[in-house]
């Protein structure tokens, strides 16, 4: 029971699988058995607050049944989240996971915390004698938020390659590496059709849900600026962060200096950005405030057309006669205030 317990905490771990297999609970029974009604039913909860709550939940688990529903609701939700197929949507999901395993990771003994690192092949040590927690650099580097100043590698002591970490620190370490996968996993799967037929009514239900929030989203004024005036290759970055789409380092540099140029304050700043489905205020702050000259020592100025191409910004299919006419976005932004002013 003690296994089970740890488990249907973290679902996404092998064991976990293995419990499936060792069971011999196959695909068809997740999605069709009576047995397993619940296990859909938490299924479905996962995935509706992943979307209302960025946390898929925590559930009242007393029995042994309640720990194989809440382990079985996993595999299912992610299932169900392929087929609801929005970027989105997908990215919202992968962070509710991984902050739920946040919560709970939180909470354990380092030896648990330990365990589930192993399943991401951290190599991480801890001192009986001390005390003490320490992450391989290369681990750490590759899972840590280090565009936060208490990330960064300066701001750490390094002992033989080995950073010492806190407790928290691991299951932070471990909540980016888990969001991550699930992200890779999730990405490009293709949705089954069993698994629609079974679910179609709340994947459309959602589906609807994302639909509104994106439409929403759009209809939003970009804080003081008018979002119809702003240049092709500026509105599609900002739908694409909004949508949860990758977007390159640049990208997010040319938004926000751009933003910063029209002056924008952070707080603007960040509320368009907060429509991110994997939004961090803390994150996203620090990089305003970096380009804006807050708290670095030069303020940024936005890329031209030139530049923009050549980082493959400027979508030239969207290309107007204003962007002919102008050799950067800022000036296209000013000559459509022009150009519409005149018009009233
Ligand atoms: S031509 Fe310039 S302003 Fe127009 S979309 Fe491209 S980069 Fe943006």
């Amino acid at each position: 029971m003690k296994e089970l317990q740890f488990l249907s905490k973290y679902p996404f771990l092998n064991s976990s699988k293995d419990y499936v297999l060792e069971n011999s609970i196959s695909v068809d029974d997740l999605l069709n058995d009576p047995i397993y009604e619940r296990a859909r039913t938490i299924g479905i909860e996962r995935l509706d607050n992943a979307f209302d709550k960025k946390n898929v939940g925590k559930r009242v688990l007393v029995s042994e049944t309640d720990h194989i529903m809440e382990l079985l609701s996993y595999p299912i939700a992610r299932m169900i989240a392929v087929c609801i197929g929005d970027v989105y949507f997908l990215k919202r999901y992968a962070l509710s996971e991984a902050i739920n395993a946040y919560n709970n990771l939180k909470l354990e003994e380092i030896d648990s915390m330990i365990k589930v690192s192993k399943e991401f092949n951290l190599n991480v040590f801890y001192s009986e004698e001390t005390g003490k927690i320490s992450i391989h650099f290369v681990d750490y580097l590759n899972h840590a938020p280090t565009r936060y100043k208490k990330w960064k590698m300066i701001n750490r002591s390094m002992i033989k390659g080995d950073i010492a970490i806190h407790r928290k620190d691991l299951a932070r370490l471990i909540q980016e590496a888990l969001r991550s996968r699930i992200n890779e996993e999730l990405d490009g799967k293709k949705c089954s059709k069993n698994i629609f037929n079974v679910f179609k009514e709340d994947i459309i239900r959602i589906q609807n849900k994302v639909k509104l929030h994106r439409k929403n989203i759009e209809n939003t004024p970009v804080g003081r600026i008018d979002y119809k005036k702003l240049p092709p290759c500026i509105k599609d970055i900002i739908s694409a962060i909004q949508s949860g789409e990758n977007v390159p380092h640049m990208g997010r540099f040319a938004v926000v200096s751009f933003l910063t140029s029209l002056k924008l304050s952070t707080k603007e700043i960040l509320e368009i950005f907060s429509r991110a489905p994997d939004f961090e205020e803390e994150r996203t702050r620090y990089q305003i405030e970096h380009i804006a000259g807050d708290i670095s020592s030069t303020a940024y100025k936005p890329p031209g057309c030139d530049k923009m191409r050549t980082y493959g910004l400027c979508p030239t299919d969207k290309v107007d006669d204003l962007c002919k006419k102008n050799r950067h976005p800022l000036s296209y932004y000013k000559a459509k205030w022009y150009k519409e002013s005149k018009k009233k």
